[in-house]
């Protein structure tokens, strides 16, 4: 196994980890319901990715009001993990 040289001092380990800090995710307002959501995610609030892209509303009621069929993937989903 190898061995360090020279213990390393607190203040020199401390002023590595300073580096390790996880930054914060950035958000953006849904323009169809004003929450925070992730850039470039579905809205989790209201499954909306833009006004005029519903993509959890149910196809039949979304077909008629866009004239499109909402994406059938929801694995966009923005996704609150911190
Ligand atoms: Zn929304």
């Amino acid at each position: 196994m190898a061995v360090p040289k020279k213990k390393v001092s607190k203040s020199r380990r401390n002023m590595r980890r300073a580096h390790h800090a996880i930054p914060s995710m950035a958000h953006v307002e849904c323009k169809n319901c004003g929450e925070l959501k992730r850039p470039h995610m579905v809205c989790s609030h209201c499954g909306y990715y833009r006004e005029d892209m519903p993509v959890l509303a149910d196809s039949a009621s979304a077909e008629k009001k866009f004239g499109r069929r909402p994406i059938s993937r929801p694995a966009t989903v923005g996704r609150v993990s911190r």
